[in-house]
């Protein structure tokens, strides 16, 4: 926790309620454009004042005027063993997992090279602007241990749990269902609602694990309903068949999982790119999440996610870079990409609507939104200070912008985490552009 009270001098963005997708209108946004963010000795955003209304000596004054201050972005799908193979070539989802994704994570059962690769992660993260993650670290349970150890010495919120696979897996990344319940009973009792550590039973995908070790997580959910659960869901044609024939009585792949106790308000589906209007339905009515992929889903070829037919049936969608399958760490090519997968359908995605779900919404379909996700008063100081633009044609583009959301749409589009000036996490700077 930060031991002093910081005040950061700003252009303050963040939301307040849910834009529509394609509103470019100020309805739900809050723009305070040169503005001090007050955080207190706590770590927690005590407010905000206009700049003419300085704050006091007993308030460490950082003046980024001319800068956007977010909250930090949440990705709520992403791998900590992957950064080694982002940006592989040449295939799609079942290939790339047997080519480059196992035998990357199968270095995870070493305790410091996990340490190690969680500690990379992390700090990655940071520096893309990113203070939240729903996280798959691998099979072993040391690979979950040292992400949490890691998160917890960077005061990260953090959603994670060991990957349970127990089938369809190479030697060296596959549990079995009395041994991985052992290891999630212990992980959850190390580390859930320890700090700012949560714990996700993590079904890798309905193909890696057998019927019953998907009973297991169920009853582990069941159990507990404050537990997250983390798993992929029709991402890919040829792994949607597989699971067809896999599980001939499931309705569909959505099913599997509705069926084994495993939908519900606090699970996160990635990617959801193949389902059908009962899923969607089924999604809604469990409050459950989908985490768009878009980065991933255009380089594995997967698919294009249709945002506007989630919004329609009421599912809550957040954004995630799927990092290795998405190839940047950073959340505004990810937006970017976003918007173009949208516009392949005819569609639109305003820059709030793609902010607001890399921020409030992930927070909110969390059910984290009184910790993260805004700037509002009381919430935890997670935030990211960026530049405007970097380099001339950004400058230019951002001096001929009329109107904010052209201007923050083009900011959005245009930048990376080169723009990244500082970050925050619970008021302590924990990441500074060298
Ligand atoms: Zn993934």
């Amino acid at each position: 926790m930060s031991a002093t009270r910081l005040a950061l001098r700003g252009d303050l963005l963040d939301f307040t309620g849910t834009p529509a997708l394609a509103q470019t209108g100020l309805e739900g946004v809050r723009y305070r454009a040169d503005h001090w963010l007050l955080i207190d000795e706590r770590g927690r955003i005590a407010g905000a004042q206009p700049a003419e209304q300085v704050p006091d000596a007993g308030w460490q004054r950082i003046d980024h005027r001319g800068r956007l201050i977010l909250p930090g972005f949440i990705d709520t799908h992403v791998h900590s063993p992957q950064l080694e193979v982002i940006a592989s070539y040449g295939t799609e989802l079942l290939d790339w997992l047997d080519t480059y994704t196992f035998p990357a994570e199968r270095a995870f059962a070493d305790p410091a090279l996990a340490r190690a690769g969680s500690a990379r992660f992390l700090d990655a993260l940071l520096a893309h602007g990113t203070t939240a993650a729903v996280v798959f670290p691998t099979v072993h349970k040391t690979s979950a241990d040292a992400l949490f150890e890691a998160a917890s010495a960077r005061g990260m919120r953090v959603i994670a749990g060991k990957c349970l696979m127990d089938r369809h897996a190479p030697d060296g990344l596959r549990d079995d269902v009395d041994g991985a319940e052992r290891d999630c009973r212990e992980l959850i009792e190390r580390w859930h609602g320890r700090g700012r550590n949560a714990y996700a039973l993590t079904v890798r995908f309905a193909p890696t694990s057998t019927p019953a070790q998907l009973a297991m997580a169920g009853r582990l959910a069941a159990a507990d309903p404050t537990l997250y659960l983390q798993t992929h869901v029709a991402e890919n044609r040829a792994e949607v068949r597989w699971v067809a024939e896999l599980f001939p009585a499931a309705r569909s792949y959505l099913d599997v999982y509705a069926r084994a106790g495993l939908l519900h308000r606090r699970s996160v589906f990635a990617h959801g790119i193949w389902l059908d209007e009962a899923d969607r339905a089924a999604l809604h009515e469990a409050g459950a999440q989908i985490a768009f992929c878009p980065s991933s889903n255009l380089f594995l070829g997967s698919g294009l996610f249709d945002w506007h037919e989630a919004a329609e049936a009421g599912v809550r969608v957040s954004v995630a870079t799927d990092v290795g399958g998405g190839t940047s760490l950073s959340m505004l090519r990810t937006l970017a990409d976003g918007y173009k997968v949208q516009a392949l359908a005819g569609r639109k995605l305003s820059a709030w609507a793609a902010l607001h779900g890399a921020t409030l919404a992930a927070a909110q379909a969390l059910e984290l939104d009184d910790e993260i996700g805004s700037l509002e008063a009381g919430r935890l100081a997670d935030v990211c200070v960026w530049d405007w633009a970097v380099g001339p044609v950004a400058a230019r583009r951002m001096d001929v912008a009329r109107g904010l959301h052209e201007r923050v749409f083009a900011w959005m589009l245009l930048s990376d985490e080169r723009n990244l000036v500082e970050t925050y996490v619970a008021g302590t700077r924990r990441f500074e552009r060298g």
